[in-house]
């Protein structure tokens, strides 16, 4: 079982490593940059290679890095479209720093243009961005459908990685929170979301969960996180993902309100479940 959480990258990257194993976890997420913003520091060299050394000793399963919020790679607004595109650009070069890993990232809020003309933005954002020697994955985040987010159903993100040429770089992520509350019910039909999403966008694809419970029911289109068992999807129904033999291997990140604490209990839970 590989589980974590995100971790703040401002430290260093060595530092993120220790701070997993702290909490009790073997992978992890981050933010390339301020979620809400603007620069990315300098990477170390030295720095990101004393991380990769620890994650090769401690066994870790792969890094789920995470674009800022504030790109959106289908803004009509065009500097918003040319940050966006130029903050994708840089963390893919970053990226290569650790190889190998996943940069998820929500797919885009398309404002009033459409979900069409949203999705044919993203992908033609990606077929710029994308190259053949990247090792990176780069993840389409499920979305929950919260305003006008694109990704709100597995149909949309289907047709986003089919308009992409190098779409063997692509994969996608499940966030529970928001699978559920765009309208999937994995509380009483799991097996069958999963069927779904394999016949529309193929199991292959699914590289990573976020996993969050929910505030809200089934197909609120909401988006408010819920610590593990204390939300609408419940502790039976995450216990039943995390131990879901088509979930097997992959990372599972937590992005629950927590402190450290409440990580550690989180990690610690998942942990009994999935050995049990
Ligand atoms: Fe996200
Ligand atoms: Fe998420
Ligand atoms: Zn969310």
């Amino acid at each position: 079982m590989y589980i974590g959480n995100h971790l703040s990258v401002s430290k260093g990257y060595e530092a993120m490593g220790k701070a997993a194993l702290e909490l009790g976890a073997n992978t992890f997420a981050f933010f390339t940059r301020n979620p809400r913003g603007g620069k990315a520091k300098d990477i170390d060299p030295a720095d990101v290679l004393a991380l990769l050394a620890l994650t090769k000793r401690e066994s870790f399963g792969t890094l789920v890095a995470h674009a800022p919020y504030t790109m959106n790679l289908c803004a009509a607004k065009p500097e918003v479209a040319s940050f966006s595109k130029n903050v994708i650009t840089e963390d893919l070069v970053r990226m290569e720093y650790t190889p190998g890993q996943y940069y998820n990232f929500h797919p885009g809020s398309h404002v009033g243009q459409g979900p069409e003309e949203g999705i044919r933005r993203i992908a033609e954002v990606l077929n710029e961005v994308l190259i053949q020697k990247q090792t990176t994955t780069v993840l389409l985040e499920t979305m929950a459908g919260k305003g006008s987010e694109v990704g709100r159903s597995f149909e949309e993100l289907r047709e986003i990685i089919d308009r992409v040429k190098l779409s063997e770089k692509l994969g996608v992520c499940f966030d529970t929170c928001h699978v559920w509350d765009g309208g999937y019910d994995i509380v009483h039909h799991l097996d069958e979301v999963l069927e779904e999403f394999d016949r529309v966008i193929g199991l292959s694809r699914l590289k990573a969960v976020h996993f969050n419970d929910s505030m809200n029911e089934c197909g609120a289109h909401k988006d408010r996180h819920a610590r593990i068992g204390e939300g609408k999807i419940g502790a039976e129904a995450m216990r039943r993902v995390a131990t879901h033999p088509l979930l097997a291997g992959l990372p599972f990140i937590l992005e629950t309100p927590n402190d450290d604490e409440g990580y550690k209990r989180e990690i610690a839970l998942v942990r009994r479940w999935s050995e049990a």
